[in-house]
């Protein structure tokens, strides 16, 4: 299968720490709505439909759902019908995110929290040439994209990153990535560490996620997250969104205030996109 171009990845040095060298891997400039996480995670889930010969993609996902709208323009570029089935009764107004998945082409389906969490396929939808994505592209499959990223992973003594359902953090320790250290943005979802062990085929205790640093929990913030990302996007110029990179970033420069590192290690920060979410901010909360 084709791929989007890495070509506009880039590592960006960052000033966080005098006796450390922090560099942002921006998986986040890959392409403008299919955002490096989930795109690494898309892309064998696409290939493996192609090979079972499906036309079409069924996935779920929420009302401001990367993954919804990543689909979506993916499923567009690569030829595949796509249907999501959207958590919850429609709204009068839909979110952008919905409206922009609409827009290439998307069939969106709503459904009830209980139907939702059950991962009920309604009624009357015809899925004979359908090929299921889970939720976020969660799962071995979407692991697998994460060996793709062209770099050199040995320079780097530390990668920190974001863990939503924890496929991207095992896709990067199964890639080569050093000392990964995961960001959960959920609150309380321990089951992460025994998701990413097995993922990874490690033991539980060589599984390090960071469970502090939710600001509230999954899509909550803070004033103190607010500040933190304004004040490093005035810095570095790198922008993050608030449910994913922004809390991973802000961990990191915690950390890095709290000597978590030795001196002169070399740190790794994933930034894997997720911009689109800011939108659901009210106007004027962040200064990009
Ligand atoms: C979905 C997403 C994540 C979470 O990734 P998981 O593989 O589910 O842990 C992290 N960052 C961004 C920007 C995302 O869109």
């Amino acid at each position: 299968m084709e791929t989007i171009e890495q070509n506009n990845i880039t590592l960006d040095s960052v000033e966080m720490d005098v006796c450390l060298q922090t560099s942002v891997l921006r998986l986040d400039k890959i392409h403008s709505q299919v955002s490096g996480n989930k795109w690494f995670k898309l892309k064998y889930h696409l290939d493996a439909a192609l090979k079972a010969g499906k036309n079409t993609i069924i996935t779920y996902g929420g009302a401001y759902s990367n993954h919804i709208i990543a689909t979506a323009v993916a499923c567009k570029m690569f030829g595949f019908k796509s249907i999501g089935i959207i958590r919850g009764e429609r709204p009068k107004q839909i979110s952008h995110t919905l409206q922009d998945a609409l827009n290439y082409g998307m069939e969106l389906h709503f459904i009830s929290r209980t139907d939702y969490r059950n991962k009920i396929v309604p009624e009357g939808l015809n899925t004979d040439h359908a090929f299921i994505v889970n939720e976020g592209g969660c799962g071995e499959l979407g692991a697998m994209g994460f060996k793709d990223i062209e770099m050199d992973t040995s320079q780097f003594d530390f990668t920190i990153c974001s863990v939503g359902t924890g496929t991207m953090m095992a896709g990067l320790i199964n890639a080569g990535f050093k000392n990964l250290i995961g960001i959960s943005v959920m609150k309380n979802n321990f089951e992460l560490n025994e998701i990413v062990a097995k993922l990874t085929h490690q033991q539980l205790k060589e599984i390090n996620i960071l469970h502090n640093f939710h600001h509230g929990g999954y899509a909550k913030y803070t004033p103190e997250l607010i500040d933190f990302m304004n004040d490093f996007y005035n810095k570095t110029k790198i922008p993050t969104d608030f449910v994913y990179s922004g809390k991973t970033v802000f961990a990191a420069h915690q950390l890095m205030q709290q000597k978590y590192f030795p001196e002169g290690s070399k740190v790794l920060i994933i930034h894997c996109g997720g911009l689109q979410g800011n939108l659901s901010l009210p106007n004027g909360t962040l200064i990009f």
